[in-house]
């Protein structure tokens, strides 16, 4: 049968494409079919022309105020508007929280059904994807259509515009927005006090021993916050941390204010992939470590020779006082040394 490929993509708020859109795109001319683009955002004119070589058949947008914020009503009623008109079989989209947050609906409300986090698509359509917690991998495909996939980002080259970028005839589809919620602003963290950062080249582990009391019987949490923030910020590494590190603040025991479990590593927690990643603190046990799967170089500083790290699960093993180290560390980085 040949598919009716319908590319999903909302603009970013200055009218552009992501890079994990044009990521989705690639991945969506890739399965062969007829191709089709439909945009949604406050104006969605500048993006359109941005892949007007992209090899669509038919260009369609849903734009307005309505449709500049995240909203779940106005998203789900602009997809299902693109869907029915693109006569679309299968959908591609980023994995992006917007789309996550409206797609399973929508795929619910047109009798379709729905594959997010996907890793890797073929024509077929086949696609790839993880299931308990990253330790089986499937390739799947199915029968029912519409067939709506959310794509990770790294699933493909982005689409790469070839030639000047054109005015596309864009197929306007009216939506009526009767949803009572209100976009009134954001709240988002300031971008210094984000410390998971999924780019960053090395992933920087704190482990619960930072809290524990040292070899002078004291601890010095403070120091740990200062060691530990002056490190991210010289290096621009991302945060993750220890299940036990972060489970600290219920039990109501002195805690690094800028971990969350959002922060936490392993099985109970994510597998990020960063080229690097240098535990501190943190013993190296097995559901810890199963979150480092993806991590291809690892460096562990432990007091403790008979650490989980130095059983085979770190390249190199430092065993040493980790304030020590990291103090030292952060004095070369900052040229004092
Ligand atoms: C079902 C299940 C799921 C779980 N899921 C997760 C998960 O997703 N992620 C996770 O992390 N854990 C998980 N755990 C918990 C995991 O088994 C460990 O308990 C946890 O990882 C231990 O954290 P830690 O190594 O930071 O703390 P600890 O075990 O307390 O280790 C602290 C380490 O710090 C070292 N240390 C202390 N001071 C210094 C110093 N000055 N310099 C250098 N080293 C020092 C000590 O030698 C010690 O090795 C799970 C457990 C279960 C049962």
């Amino acid at each position: 049968m040949s598919e009716t490929i319908l590319f999903l993509a909302h603009t970013e708020a200055d009218g552009s494409l992501s890079r994990i859109a044009l990521e989705a795109l690639a991945a969506a001319k890739s399965l062969g079919g007829t191709l089709v683009a439909g945009l949604i955002g406050a104006d969605v004119q500048a993006a359109a022309g941005s892949i007007a070589g992209c090899g669509a058949a038919r260009y369609l947008g849903v734009a307005g105020e309505a449709f500049a914020e995240s909203r779940y009503a106005s998203d789900a009623a602009a997809v299902e508007a693109l869907v029915k008109a693109a006569g679309a079989t299968v959908v591609v989209a980023p994995q992006t929280s917007r789309f996550a947050r409206c797609l399973a609906g929508v795929a619910q409300r047109m009798g379709g059904r729905i594959d997010t986090h996907i890793t890797a698509i073929a024509e077929g359509p086949q696609v790839t994807r993880w299931y308990y917690r990253q330790r089986m991998e499937a390739v799947i495909g199915r029968a029912q259509r519409p067939w709506f996939l959310l794509v990770e980002s790294g699933v493909a080259e982005p689409y790469l515009s070839r030639g000047p970028e054109g005015a596309v005839v864009l197929e306007m589809l009216p939506v009526e927005v009767s949803s009572a919620t209100r976009v009134v602003g954001r709240q988002s963290p300031k971008a210094e006090q984000q410390t998971i950062r999924p780019d960053a080249k090395l992933l920087f582990v704190a482990g619960a021993g930072w809290t524990k009391k040292q070899a002078d019987g004291a601890t010095h949490i403070e120091d740990a916050a200062r060691l530990i923030l002056g490190f991210l910020g010289a290096t621009g590494a991302s945060l993750g941390s220890s299940k036990s590190l972060v489970d600290l603040s219920g039990e109501g025991q002195a805690v690094l204010p800028f971990l969350s479990h959002m922060n936490q590593v392993g099985q109970t927690g994510a597998t990020p992939r960063h080229p690097k990643g240098l535990s501190a603190c943190c013993h190296g046990e097995e559901p810890h470590v199963v979150g480092w799967r993806f991590i291809r170089e690892r460096r562990a500083i432990n007091l403790d020779a008979n650490c989980g790290w130095a059983r085979g699960k770190a390249d190199v093993v430092y065993v040493a006082d980790a304030f020590v180290v990291m103090e030292r560390v952060n004095a070369l980085l900052a040229g004092k040394s």
